[in-house]
Parts: C-alpha cells; sequence; structure tokens
C-alpha cells in the first residue's frame, strides 16, 4: 500500500537507497505506526510533538529520518536529549547504526562518564550529540561545548526529563540554540508539563498520537493485587516460580531493590539488580547479563529500568505502587513489545497504596475502580488468575504444576552480588523465549478481581 495515509513500506517513505539498505540491514522489515507517521513529517522539516510508548520505535522515528535531513552538512547539527544514561547510550547506538555510513559522527554525553574524555570529543566537532541534561549543561558551563550551529533539538521521553527535575536544565540548553531550529519532543504521555514544555520550545508542531488500533500500543494484561507487606516476598517469589519468561521487578528505592533480590536469592532464584549506586560498567554487565538469560530476573529502580531496552521481558511486576502514576505506564512498556503480549501485576497494599492506584486512573481521565475490600484483601486467598476478561489470547494460560527445575538445583552463594565474580553467580536457564501458554500466577486478590482487572485493562483500551 502506497497511499500517504496508509504507508507500509519502507520504500513509501521518500528514503535515500542507502538509508533502506541500512534499514534492511538493520532487520527492519516495515515501519512501525510512529515511524510511517513521524518520518514524512520531520524530512519535511516541521516541529513535531509525538506521543508514542516506548518499544514503539520511537527511537528509529527520529535518527532515521534527521540522519537523512541534516547528511552532507558540516558542524554539529543534532542535540537529542535523553532522560537517563542507558537511553543515551541507545540513543547515541542508533545514530551509530544509521549515521556513521553517512559520515557522521555522534558524541554521547552523559553522568559517570569521563569529563576530560567527552570536552575531546566535543571539541572535534560531531554532527550529532546526544546528552543527558545534566552532563550537557557541565559542559556548557566549562565552555567545553557551543550549541550555536544546532539545527535540530530532539526532547526524547520528554516527559521524563520532567520528572526527574530537569526543567531548568532543559531551558538553559533550549536557550543556547538558535530559535531557527527544528524541534522534536517524544512522549509517552502529554501530561499538563509536558505541553507547557512543548508551548514553550516548539513553533507550531505537528502533533502525531499513535492510536492503540495502529498496533503501537503494547498488548499488556494488567493484574492488580491488593495485599499487606508482609505477604509481598512470599507471593513475589511464587509469580516468579511461575512465570517461564523473564521478569523485571521495579521497586521504589536503592534499599527496597537489594531486599527484594535478597528475598529472591534466598530462594535461589536467578536474580540480578541495578540502581543508580551501581557503577555504570556494572549496570551494563548486569543488563546485559539479563538480556542473554544468565538471569531470569532484574530487579530495579525506576530511573534505572527507563534505559532497559530488551524486546522479551515476559513479565513486569510492580512491587511498590510507583510514586508518580506516569511511572507505571513507563514501568509496564518494558513488556508487550514488538508485537508481543505482556503481562504486568501491581502489589498496592490497602489504604496506603490507594491514593497511587486513583493517580495512575486519573492519569489516563478513567473512571474509578471498585475499592479493594479490606476483609478480603487481607485473606490472601489462591485463585487460579485468567478468571477474568483477558487480553492477549495469545497467552493463554496453563494451570497445570510446573517444574521450577533448574532453579531450584542452583548452588547458594551468600556473599553480596558485588562481592562475587560474575561467573560464580547462578547460572539462568538458556535464553528464555515466550512460549505460546504460559503457568498461571494464583495470588492473594481483592474481592472483587475481574473489576479491577478489567479496570486496568482499560488504561491501554482508552
Ligand atoms: P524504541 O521504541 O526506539 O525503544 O525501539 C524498540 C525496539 O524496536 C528496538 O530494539 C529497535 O531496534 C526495534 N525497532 C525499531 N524500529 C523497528 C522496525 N521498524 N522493525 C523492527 N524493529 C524495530
Amino acid at each position: 500500500m502506497s497511499s500517504e495515509t496508509n504507508v507500509t513500506n519502507w520504500s513509501d517513505l521518500n528514503l535515500s537507497p542507502e538509508m533502506l539498505d541500512l534499514i534492511e540491514k538493520a532487520g527492519y522489515k516495515a515501519p512501525t505506526p510512529v515511524q510511517e507517521k513521524a518520518i514524512p513529517l520531520v524530512i519535511a522539516g516541521h516541529d513535531v510533538l509525538v506521543s508514542s510508548q516506548t518499544g514503539s520505535g520511537k527511537t528509529a522515528s527520529f535518527v532515521i529520518p534527521t540522519v537523512e535531513r541534516f547528511k552532507g552538512k558540516n558542524g554539529t547539527y543534532i542535540l537529542a536529549l535523553s532522560p537517563t544514561r542507558e537511553i543515551a547510550q541507545q540513543t547515541g547506538a542508533v545514530f551509530e547504526t544509521f549515521g556513521a555510513p553517512f559520515g557522521l559522527r555522534t558524541v554521547v554525553c552523559i553522568g559517570g562518564a569521563s569529563i576530560p574524555l567527552e570536552k575531546e570529543a566535543l571539541a572535534s566537532s560531531p554532527h550529532i550529540i546526544v546528552a543527558t541534561p545534566g552532563r550537557l549543561v557541565d559542559h556548557l558551563e566549562r565552555g567545553n561545548v557551543w550549541l550555536d550551529f544546532i539545527q535540530c533539538l530532539i526532547f526524547d521521553e520528554a516527559d521524563r526529563m520532567l520528572d526527574m527535575g530537569f526543567a531548568s536544565q532543559i531551558e538553559k540548553i533550549s536557550e543556547q540554540i538558535p530559535k531557527e531550529r527544528q524541534s522534536l519532543m517524544f512522549s509517552a504521555t502529554f501530561a499538563p508539563k509536558v505541553e507547557k514544555l512543548a508551548r514553550q520550545v516548539m513553533r507550531d508542531p505537528k502533533q502525531v498520537t499513535i492510536e492503540k488500533a495502529e498496533g503501537s500500543v503494547p498488548k499488556i494484561d494488567q493484574r492488580l493485587f491488593w495485599m499487606e507487606e508482609g505477604k509481598k516476598p512470599s507471593a513475589l517469589v511464587r509469580l516468579v516460580r511461575e512465570e517461564p519468561g523473564t521478569v523485571i521487578i521495579f521497586a521504589k528505592s536503592k534499599e527496597r531493590v537489594y531486599q527484594v533480590w535478597r528475598s529472591l536469592e534466598d530462594k535461589k532464584i536467578a536474580a540480578t539488580y541495578i540502581h543508580s549506586d551501581i557503577p555504570q560498567k556494572d549496570r551494563e554487565a548486569a543488563i546485559a547479563d539479563f538480556k542473554s538469560g544468565k538471569f531470569q530476573v532484574l530487579v530495579a529502580t525506576d530511573v534505572m529500568g527507563r534505559g532497559i531496552d530488551v524486546d522479551d521481558v515476559a513479565h513486569v511486576v510492580n512491587y511498590d505502587v510507583p510514586r508518580e502514576a506516569e511511572d507505571y505506564i513507563h514501568r509496564i512498556g518494558r513488556t508487550g513489545r514488538r508485537g508481543k503480549t505482556g503481562m504486568a501485576t501491581t502489589f498496592a497494599i490497602p489504604v496506603k497504596d490507594e491514593q497511587g492506584i486513583r493517580a495512575i486512573e486519573k492519569l489516563r481521565g478513567i473512571k474509578s475502580p471498585e475499592k479493594p475490600a479490606p476483609s478480603a484483601a487481607h485473606q490472601g486467598q489462591s485463585k487460579p488468575r485468567g478468571q477474568g476478561p483477558q487480553r492477549g489470547n495469545d497467552r493463554a494460560r496453563d494451570t497445570r504444576p510446573r517444574d521450577v527445575g533448574p532453579r531450584d538445583a542452583r548452588p547458594r552463594d551468600d556473599r553480596p552480588r558485588d562481592e562475587r565474580p560474575r561467573e560464580a553467580r547462578p547460572a539462568h536457564s538458556p535464553k528464555v523465549s515466550r512460549p505460546e501458554s504460559a503457568s498461571v500466577v494464583a495470588l492473594p486478590e481483592a474481592a472483587k478481581p475481574n473489576k479491577i482487572v478489567s479496570f486496568f485493562k482499560k488504561l491501554f483500551n482508552k
């Protein structure tokens, strides 16, 4: 199909033969919906405001057209701002893939990396800079970089950058860039603060919103379980043991991450973890080990978890209800990627977490769900999941007991993770794949689980 409104082939997007070649080499068979819509607008030089979830292919939707638009010019003309080091590195890698073959050089500037080395790299006038806002302001203040030649400013995951308190740095950076420029903004949500920033930094932007029907919204089977704090560790262990795929667990603090990891280790479950106190190299190694299947479970804080680009995450667990409602969307966006059906489970404490759950509803403008009934929430009833209406029929449940196999047979190593040589850490069974049929998790549930589950499902049906 090649009508303007229904483009499905890369060749319909007016890209150069060289770029089409690179896309083919990258294995991108067809453009994703965000790519179909954003690429022509970016190539035409518009400011574009894009609402799309992580995992929708948004990075390539700004990298491919900006490289096409600016290749062959001299000077530093593209600046992409990313919320975290990991996302900046991933974005830098995508610019390498599609820009380096055209002779474009990319420099990534991130906290934790060497300032003198970055200074040297910036002095070499790269064509593209990818940076976290804090580090870029640091370079600006040291006089290591000038932004006078920037012609395209990209805000990736703008909502997240604002949530992380980067508003003033973003303002400082935007002020240094010529007004005659192209601005592209990507955000999972259009929270009021994102709209405000867009009004400040963009000019008459074209808006791209990816609808669910277009396939970009992940298919995520969402569940909410009300339970007391003390029940969480055993509920988690059970859930992980019954989940054949990979699991990312989000916890609210570093201490909490360690606590959760410890409780899994105690049960000989192959888990690793990341948080901001862990050196960058170790974090990268932990993510690589998780990606390779060496560990079934990764425990993370919100900020760290955001940068994890793993396509095969079967299940996201919100061990703690997120502090910010927007984090819920970001967290569960780790699963259900690239057309697969994911699973997201939230553990909420009756009364204490009600406000947080309400905030998640409010974010999406959804009507309040039934209140949990404290009596039932405390009873720890077990009931096979899947009794309510389900999304994602390809993840049909199998209630047969599973053999947890090698995980239970692993030797115990009681040393803290950081003190253990990598090779001595428990090896997880080979690369985890997503079976057609996965087992059922039976956990304590609220009195009206179906209503609550269906409420959560509405978040993504909207
Ligand atoms: P992103 O939303 O940018 O984080 O991308 C999510 C994943 O999708 C990354 O692993 C990309 O390499 C991959 N990807 C991006 N565009 C395509 C495409 N058109 N076809 C297949 N995979 C893609």
